[in-house]
């Protein structure tokens, strides 16, 4: 359902109320034309602005050119910039869905266990990793509403703040979680990572991690982010986990398993015969990639794809993109599901 009047709606939310005011005032063109100043301003990039590549860069990319634009260019150096066009879509990037966010819930769950385990912790019983992750899940929500942080980082749903959108079942959510968590910890997968000993779990959604590309995309290096749930290395042996909790398209998650192996030959320096991926459907335990793709392979597909955003940018030197050459989709279920509708017009479309 669509909104007629979604301004006035939006006097409830606190977001929308005080970041997003500005683009009442303002049309489409003047917000566009705004930002491509903002996006194409010649500052030398740094740690923070300059390019890199994931495979998660990659989709936003292949969904919506415009997507991309705002989520990696017109929402960056948001405190210098001091232009509240550029802040109003710092914050509609902040925004995600309330299934996103019990992923995210559930995620920390299985990290939780995984960081008791390699401390040497005796397990806790299920009820209490249950009802941990129950107040984890109800915190976010209770600080969406609110507009303030949980545990350090901003949780706003697109529920909360998109008056359009059905408000969200949170009750729903809650047995959702617990029945996911669950399934979680009574996991084939999740089972055999405990029985490792603590110092053959390498990894445990503890960070960015990343491999850098030599000569791509005319750059003399990029830095590629591989960010794994869980990578082991026991008698020689890698693997590498990615817990799905929501719909995961197959082609998508064999192209991940190819960007891990990827990372863990070029980090770890194992050949890819020694590197081996579960990428696994929480709820029902199943693998939800097709057969893995080679190094080669995905070294290919890595490359293609830098290839393919370096030649939309503006300058490579500065890493700057203009608006023009990043077109809105034509696809309104897409936008339906995207926290940037507002500054696209495409909450009343
Ligand atoms: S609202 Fe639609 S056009 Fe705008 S960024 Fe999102 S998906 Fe793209």
């Amino acid at each position: 359902m669509i909104n007629q009047n979604p301004t006035e709606s939006y006097d409830t939310s606190p977001m929308f109320a005080d970041n997003l005011v500005v683009l009442d005032r303002m049309t489409l063109e003047a917000v566009e034309a705004e930002l491509n100043r903002h996006t194409t301003e010649q500052i030398l990039p740094d740690d923070y602005t300059r390019f890199t590549w994931s495979h998660s860069r990659h989709q936003v990319f292949s969904r919506c050119r415009r997507q991309y634009y705002l989520n990696y260019y017109a929402s960056r150096r948001v405190r210098q910039s001091k232009r509240p066009v550029v802040s109003a879509a710092w914050w509609l990037k902040q925004l995600t869905s309330l299934n996103a966010w019990i992923g995210t819930v559930v995620h920390r769950a299985a990290q939780h266990v995984i960081a008791n385990h390699i401390k040497g912790r005796l397990a806790e019983p299920e009820a209490v990793v249950v009802a941990t992750a129950l107040l984890d899940y109800q915190g976010g929500l209770a600080t969406s509403r609110r507009c303030t942080r949980h545990d350090g980082d901003w949780v706003l749903l697109m529920e909360h703040h998109y008056p359009d959108i059905q408000p969200p079942d949170e009750d729903s959510g809650m047995v959702r979680v617990e029945e996911l968590v669950h399934a979680l910890l009574e996991s084939e997968t999740l089972r055999w990572v405990l029985s490792l000993p603590p110092e053959a779990i390498r990894e445990a959604d503890d960070g960015f991690r990343y491999f850098m590309l030599e000569e791509a995309g005319g750059f003399e290096q990029v830095k590629c982010f591989a960010v794994t749930d869980v990578l082991t290395i026991a008698d020689g042996q890698a693997t590498i986990i990615d817990w799905k909790t929501g719909g995961a398209e197959k082609e998508s998650s064999r192209l991940q398993t190819g960007v891990y192996r990827l990372y863990a030959h070029r980090v770890y320096g194992l050949p890819e015969a020694n590197i081996g991926t579960r990428i696994v459907d929480v709820n029902s335990g199943q693998a939800v990639a097709g057969p893995e793709i080679g190094v080669a392979e995905a070294e290919q597909y890595v490359r293609s794809s830098i290839a393919e955003m370096v030649g939309l940018m503006e300058d490579t030197r500065y890493n700057t993109a203009a608006i023009a050459d990043y077109p809105m989709t034509d696809d309104l279920n897409t936008c339906q599901g995207c926290g940037f509708r507002r500054i696209c017009w495409r909450h009343t479309a």
